[in-house]
């Protein structure tokens, strides 16, 4: 990247003042939506806390629908205190001067290696960032988590954890972080666009290693054993035409009681994991009716899709750094001003990833919506496959269990759920089972 031909001066204070004023009133915003619906959230789910929706009423009893409103709660004050720090920590970074403080001592530290700098300005606040979250972390793992009685690991393996974590995260983050900070430093102007090449090979990677390397490294996984479970789920994969490179247990139960069943990798690498906290949980019917609702997403290839469209919006995004890396009053506006033989790269990448989210927050539902929709789809795609009732039996089962709100605030929920609310999704449920005429399970092929 070019460095500014001017250095700044007293003439571009002005558009960094705007650019720190507009900053200012994104995060205010950004905040103020946050509690508003932090406050909608509780309000709502109070004021039901005493009744089972009529819905339930059969299904769920009243002191687990009690249980799913006090750990909706707990969960939007812990939201309420990470919100606020957030706020703190980014305006001590960004236009309290943070971000410059620590470039000043690493270039007392170093004069004479402005690249070695950037990487390790980088490094440097994103282990005080994650220095910072860590209390929080731990409270919630072994304050909320445990007091609601999902908490099932150990001190001793939250500290494996994260050693593992961070040691992964630099294996993994420094050498891109070196090849983006290279790019923009030798590639012209045009750096962003390598820059984005080497993220998309990087996160191909990411998908290929997480089944075989990353996941192993935290947990163990089985083969499904023999049985009628898994009986029903390869006959289920036959009739959908599903080839799979293997069905798995995952040892969930390590860390937490919340139960899950997910997919991952791609083309013939594909393996299904099941959390084993879920098959304890589940007949083979509901077992199976699961595993068809995540075969529907792969079905209609909404992994596929979010992947690509993540790729779209990290090249959107890398654009938008590589003008904004050119602009003085970006810097200046948050807090940072180079010094002569600073390398920019470092700072921009800092700022930018820093910054961004406080402007995006607000597209937040669009990306929830989309995210329900998928939902809706693999749900219908059950109820063909296998059975409408079978899933809405899971679902309860995984709601209580879960201790998940069955009344959200309407508003909080469009903002940021990704899941369908629990009243909408077995309606629809009921709906596609009434049209199908009471959806007798297929045939077996
Ligand atoms: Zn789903």
């Amino acid at each position: 990247m070019t460095p500014f031909t001017s250095l700044p001066g007293p003439l571009s204070a002005s558009p960094a003042l705007a650019f720190t004023l507009v900053f200012a009133l994104a995060l205010l915003v950004s905040v103020a939506l946050r509690l508003w619906l932090a406050t909608r959230q509780a309000r709502h789910v109070a004021a039901h806390r005493d009744a089972v929706p009529a819905q339930f009423a059969e299904r769920i009893p009243l002191a687990a629908h009690r249980r799913a409103a006090d750990y909706t709660l707990a969960r939007v004050r812990l939201g309420l205190v990470e919100t606020l720090l957030g706020a703190v920590v980014l305006v001590c970074f960004t236009v309290l001067g943070g971000i410059g403080a620590i470039a000043d001592g690493l270039r007392a530290l170093l004069p004479d290696a402005p690249f070695l700098r950037q990487v390790l300005l980088v490094g440097a606040v994103a282990a005080l960032g994650a220095a910072l979250d860590l209390p929080l972390a731990a409270y919630r793992q072994f304050g909320l988590e445990k007091r609601f009685g999902f908490n099932r690991m150990t001190p001793r393996l939250f500290v494996a954890d994260l050693a593992k974590g961070t040691l992964l995260a630099v294996a993994l983050g420094a050498p891109l972080l070196v090849a983006v900070l290279w790019l923009m430093e030798r590639a012209g102007t045009l750096w962003w666009l390598w820059a984005w090449a080497v993220w998309v090979a990087f996160n191909l990677a990411v998908l290929v290693l997480y089944p075989t390397v990353i996941a192993p490294m935290f947990n163990a996984f089985v083969p499904l054993e023999p049985g009628p479970v898994r009986e029903r789920v390869e006959r289920l994969l036959a009739r959908c035409g599903f080839a799979s490179k293997g069905l798995f247990v995952m040892d969930g139960s390590r860390r937490s009681a919340h139960g899950n069943a997910y997919f991952t990798g791609f083309g013939r690498c594909k393996r299904i994991v099941f959390f084993d906290t879920l098959l304890a949980r589940l007949d083979a019917d509901e077992v199976e009716a699961v595993l068809a609702h995540e075969l529907g997403h792969f079905t209609h290839r909404h992994i596929l899709k979010r992947i690509v469209a993540t790729f779209a919006i990290s090249l959107a995004g890398l654009w938008l750094l590589g003008w904004l890396s050119r602009q003085p009053w970006f810097y200046q506006g948050l807090g940072v001003t180079p010094q002569a033989g600073d390398g920019l790269g470092g700072y921009a990448l800092l700022l930018f990833f820093l910054a961004m989210p406080v402007f995006t927050f607000v597209l937040h539902p669009l990306g929830s919506w989309l995210s329900r929709r998928h939902e809706f789809e693999a749900d219908a795609f059950a109820a063909r496959q296998s059975s409408a009732d079978d899933l809405s039996r899971a679902l309860v089962k995984l709601y209580e269990d879960n201790a998940s709100t069955l009344t959200p605030d309407p508003v909080h929920s469009a903002f940021y759920d990704s899941h369908p609310p629990a009243a909408i999704r077995l309606a629809r449920l009921a709906a596609l089972r009434d049209a199908a005429g009471g959806s007798p399970r297929p045939a077996p092929a």
